[in-house]
This record gives structure tokens, sequence and C-alpha cells, in this order.
């Protein structure tokens, strides 16, 4: 078996089935420059393994906290923290100017909806499957969700959305563009399109997706996470909106004098350490290629199904080439999902998030195992989760 040259076009990867992946230098950096996992991560929908250098700085900005004063700190930071909103910026296709740090993508979404002071009632179109989080935080809004068109898989269907658009315009559309409970990338640059003609503005969820799928896609407002593709600290997240958008916009507080009106959004106090962090991991993913991330990664969760479809009963919900890395499993009949999860980690060291129903009550019909490896996974991980998955059963 031998691994593709580093710089193969991503088409020219191995064939399906054959156990390779494409990129081998991308899974071996990756692991090289992390410390050593426990045991066999396969959680990066939830958290993924930062690198040496992102804990590194991530450690270091507080000392220098310590040694200069928090606001001195931050200060010596903000040529770091320009260029990370920059290079962020330029994955979902805006500028340094549109992109605020804030503490999580759930942190992003209330940041809009505070500003944007949309009347209560005012309709948003998302999938049937949206996140609860994010249709619970509409609702404390006072807005309406109504469905988007979806066909039979739960993506969304653009001749509906084109239809919806047209007879019964929403709000905003509010886009999850990968699922937390499903590995489904959805059509958003479609539905960008769409959006823009009817005049509607895109709102998309990219906790899933930064980092993982092509997020430049033409929305006008973008949010995100740092701790999960991006492999950033916890606690930071990002908030991109253009500029038409944010101009409607209305802050609590005015933005500091001559700074963009997006900078208004970013809290006075944050976690500055964590936002340096994020920084350098997003340096990290950029120099890695993100074309050649999400070639690898769409091949993992190729290899991903194939390799644990059918395994002891359990069941792939995903289509085996749906281009990302998060697969998720339908429990044979009578088996739990927490004690499953609970007991793959405690017994066999293999980390994996089991989802409840209430994740995504709209389209989920019960508990799924999900399993989300980033560059660094090897067959064998895959190989040893299945081999539990199997002793579990009998
Ligand atoms: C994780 C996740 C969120 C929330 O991200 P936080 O940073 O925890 O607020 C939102 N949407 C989706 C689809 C997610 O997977």
């Amino acid at each position: 078996m031998t691994s593709a040259p580093p710089a193969a076009d991503p088409s020219s990867g191995p064939s399906p089935g054959s156990g390779a992946l494409p990129f081998a230098d991308l899974g071996a950096s990756w692991r090289a420059v992390r410390p050593r996992p426990a045991g066999r991560h396969l959680d990066s929908a939830a958290c993924s393994r930062q690198s040496r250098r992102v804990l590194e700085a991530t450690a270091l900005h507080p000392r220098h906290e310590a040694e200069l004063g928090g606001y001195v700190a931050e200060a010596t930071a903000d040529d770091l923290l320009q260029q990370g909103r920059s290079v962020l910026g330029g994955l979902v296709g805006m500028a340094a100017a549109d992109v605020a740090f804030v503490e999580s993508a759930q942190a992003a979404l209330v940041a809009l909806l505070i500003g944007w002071r949309l009347p209560a009632g005012s309709r948003v179109a998302c999938l049937p499957g949206e996140y609860a989080p994010n249709i619970a935080q509409l609702r404390a809004f006072g807005l309406r969700p109504v469905p988007l068109p979806v066909d039979g898989s739960g993506r969304a269907d653009p001749d509906g959305v084109a239809r919806l658009l047209a007879d019964d315009p929403p709000r905003f559309v509010h886009l999850t563009h990968i699922g937390s409970h499903r590995g489904l990338v959805q059509p958003a640059a479609e539905v960008a399109r769409l959006c823009r003609s009817a005049g509607v503005p895109l709102v998309v969820d990219a906790a899933q997706s930064l980092g993982h799928a092509d997020t430049d896609v033409g929305a006008d407002v973008v949010y995100s996470t740092s701790r999960k593709w991006l492999a950033g600290p916890r606690g930071v997240g990002v908030l991109c909106v253009r500029p038409a958008l944010a101009a409607g916009l209305t802050p609590v507080l005015p933005e500091p004098e001559g700074e963009p009106p997006m900078r208004a959004f970013e809290s006075g106090e944050g976690h500055v350490a964590g936002r340096v962090g994020l920084v350098l991991a997003v340096g990290e993913h950029v120099a890695a290629g993100p074309e050649r991330v999400r070639a690898r990664l769409a091949a993992i969760g190729r290899l991903t199904r194939e390799r644990l479809d059918g395994v002891a009963g359990w069941r792939v919900v995903e289509t085996v080439d749906e281009p990302s890395a998060i697969t998720t499993l339908r429990p044979p009949d009578g088996v739990d999902v927490p004690a499953t999860r609970a007991r793959l980690l405690a017994e066999h060291g293999v980390v994996t998030t089991a989802i409840g129903r209430e994740r995504a009550p709209g389209q989920l019909t019960g508990p799924v195992l999900r399993v989300s490896p980033h560059l660094d996974v090897v067959p064998e991980d895959l190989e040893a989760l299945a081999t539990a998955l199997r002793e579990l059963a009998s």
C-alpha cells in the first residue's frame, strides 16, 4: 500500500475502500505536533486536540498579563489578533473588519440577535433537523422558526427553498452547515445564491464546518466555534457579518472610537489567551492547506463508515461518501447508546459522543453514537472501535 504524494490532486487519491487515505503527510504532521493521546480520540466534533504551539501560546499569554498587566498584554497581542480576524474572515469570504471574537458559537448567535432587534414573531426558516439550542435561542428572542424545505435525507431542497423565498419569505434563513447530530453537509452555497437573489439574509451556523468544509459560501453571517475542527482552545468563538448587514445592527454599546462596527460585538472582557490560541490554530489550518484538509477529512468519513457499518448490528446513518468526517451510528435493538459510549471510554479508551434525541428532535428518532476522527486517525483506530463494539455486544 503506497501513500499519496503530498501535493496530489484529491481526486487522484486512493480508490474507495482501499483503506488508504489521501495526504498522509497531513495525518502524520497533525499527530506529530500534538501531545500523545491517552487513548483513541474519535471526538473532534465535540472538541479537538490542540497542538503544542497552540497550548503554549494560550499558556504564555496569562504570563504576559502577570508581567505587563492584563490590558497592556492585550494591546501587545493586537496585531496578532487582527491577523487572526483577517485569516478567519478569509475562510468565510469576509474581511478582518467583519469578524468579532466572542466566547462560543452560541454566544455569537446571541450577540447577532441582540444587535439585530427583529420584531417578535418574525419568521426564521430553519432545517427541521436544526440544532435544538439554536431553536431555543431564536424562541428566546421572540422569533418564530418555520421549516426550511428538505429532501428525505434532511438536505435543504433548492426548489423548495426557492418557492418558500418567493411565496412567503422569512425574515432570514438560518442554516446549520453540518449538524452536530449528523455528518450531512448542507448545500450552503446554493442556498446562499437563492437567498441573495430573493433578498433574504442567510445566517450560517458553521460550528461543525469551519476547518472541515468550505465555509466561503456567500452567506451574510457565518458564526462558529474554536474548539471543534479548527482545534483551537475552548471558550472562544467568532461572529462574522457582512458590512451591509452589520450596518443595520444596533449593539448594546457603540463600538470604540475609530473601530469597525463589528468590534462592538466583542465582549470587552474576553478570554484573550484563548483568542491568541485560536489565531495560531487557524494559522496551522491555513498552512496545512484547507482544501487538502477537507479532502482528507472527507476520505476519513468514508473510511469510518465503511469500517463501522453493520458492526455488531450498528448502522451508519450517513451515505458512505458524504464529504464530512462525522459519522453517526444507530444502535441495534435494545442497546443503550450512553452506556455504550461510557464503556468504550472506560474499558477501551475510545472517545466518542452519545447524542440524545433532544439535540435535534425534528430529525432524530432515537439516540446515536457519534464518531468524529480528525486528520491523524489511522485505520487501526477504527478497527479498535469495531472490535470494541463487537466485544461489548458479546
Ligand atoms: C457545537 C455546536 C454549536 C455550539 O457551539 P458552542 O461553541 O458550544 O456554542 C452550535 N451548532 C452546532 C451545529 C454545533 O455542533
